[in-house]
């Protein structure tokens, strides 16, 4: 039984802005026996396009949806598991959660302490620029949602200031192919979870600075840069109504621009052992990220320069209904490449759970098959 609290494709309906495209080309929207098959597989998904591949699949594969069914608690028995949900009990040996990594937006608690005059919004409520009031607008949050509407904002004709703190730079095309090609052909996107030295760092890596149009564009702080968005500092305190922003840009920028520079010596080297350098363009470098002169370090808040901030801070999952300890004290799960330290709980569709590529759409398949072989396993022991 799956069961789902909204509709099938719940997230891509009600938590999304109306412009969002997939940042993942269509030839990579595959799930199980079922992928992409328009006319256009470099292009990338509108929301409605998500909304229509998931709805198609959910009917495909036949899988026994419950919708509108709210799962209210999990807890262990004797015999597996009791899940409680809106529409009523149910017992099971096993649970697969795959409820979602974002949840809920990530916000720091600065939140409390920005004057009520300031409109605050989160990517779930922002869903295009006429929600917001006329004038300045600060974006805390420089990796996929922020530049995205860092972008979007700019254009509707609202000074944007971005807040950047850690950041993954990536150009949308390398060597005359997508990026996203390059991570999967190279085996980048491939590599194991218990192969990765520092897992917990990796698995908290904010998303790479890409956008899903269909001009392909790189949307890079440079980019954002030249367009006319202020670029500032981490956010890191509010004092007597004032942001203040780290000055360690210089430091951020030489750190993303060192990581990319290294994944396309990576992206190279694999090209000429793997003899590739035919099918694609000359290798390139890119513009190291440029670092304003002077960057403000702080910013009045109650002079009305800025009138909302968009906190795009991330994501987080939401297990307030899973009653097993299996959560750490950060509020993620405690598991081992999907496996939870519970007998019969099984995770999908989380950062890095068994590959560099598990959060996406693309990454469910091979993850899924692993994981249902040991849920399988488990169950055979059992009986
Ligand atoms: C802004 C944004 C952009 C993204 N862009 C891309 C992209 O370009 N390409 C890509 O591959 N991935 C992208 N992702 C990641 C994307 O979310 C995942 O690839 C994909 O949605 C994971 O699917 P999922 O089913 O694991 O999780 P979700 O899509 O989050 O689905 C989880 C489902 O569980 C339901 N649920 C949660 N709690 C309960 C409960 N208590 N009871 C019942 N149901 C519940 C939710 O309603 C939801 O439908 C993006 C994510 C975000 C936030």
């Amino acid at each position: 039984m799956v069961l789902e609290r909204g509709e099938v494709a719940n997230s891509w309906r009600r938590e999304r802005w109306d412009s969002l495209r997939l940042l993942t080309p269509n030839w990579q929207s595959r799930l199980p026996g079922y992928r992409y098959e328009g006319a256009d597989p470099d292009g990338y998904m509108t929301m409605g396009e998500v909304i229509d591949f998931i709805s198609r699949f959910a009917v495909v594969s036949g899988a026994p949806v419950r919708t509108h069914t709210t799962v209210t608690s999990v807890k262990r028995t004797d015999q597996g598991y009791q899940v409680a949900t809106s529409q009523g009990d149910f017992g099971c040996r096993t649970v697969m959660l795959a409820s979602g990594a974002c949840n809920a937006p990530s916000v720091p608690s600065l939140l409390q302490v920005i004057p009520p005059s300031i409109q605050c919004l989160t990517p779930f409520d922002y869903r295009n620029p006429t929600h917001l009031p006329e004038g300045g607008v600060l974006i805390v949050g420089a990796s996929a949602t922020g530049v995205q509407l860092a972008d979007e904002i700019h254009r509707s004709g609202r000074p944007v200031t971005l807040s950047v703190g850690e950041h993954v730079r990536l150009p949308r095309i390398y060597r005359d192919r997508d990026v996203l090609w390059w991570m999967d052909a190279s085996g980048v996107w491939n590599q194991r979870y218990d192969a990765i030295d520092d897992l917990t760092r990796v698995r908290g890596l904010p998303s790479p600075q890409l956008v899903g149009l269909p001009q392909r564009t790189t949307l890079d702080l440079n980019a954002l840069r030249a367009a006319g968005v202020e670029i500032v500092g981490r956010f890191a305190a509010v004092r007597d109504g004032r942001a203040l922003f780290s000055g360690g840009l210089r430091n951020q920028f030489t750190l993303a621009d060192l990581k990319m520079n290294r994944l396309l010596d990576a992206f190279d080297e694999w090209a000429r052992t793997h003899s590739r350098e035919a099918e694609v363009g000359p290798p390139e470098r890119f513009e190291p990220t440029h670092v304003p002169s002077s960057s403000r370090l702080d910013l009045d808040l109650r002079d009305g320069e800025i009138r909302s901030i968009v906190w795009a801070t991330g994501f987080r999952p939401d297990y307030k209904w899973l009653h097993i300890p299996v959560i750490d004290h950060k509020g993620y799960l405690r598991h081992d490449g999907g496996v939870v330290d519970a007998p019969g709980l099984y995770a999908l569709g989380l950062p890095v759970l068994r590959r560099r590529k598990s959060s996406f759409i693309y990454g469910a398949e091979d993850d899924a098959r692993e994981l249902v072989d040991h849920l399988a396993a488990y169950l055979q022991r059992k009986s």
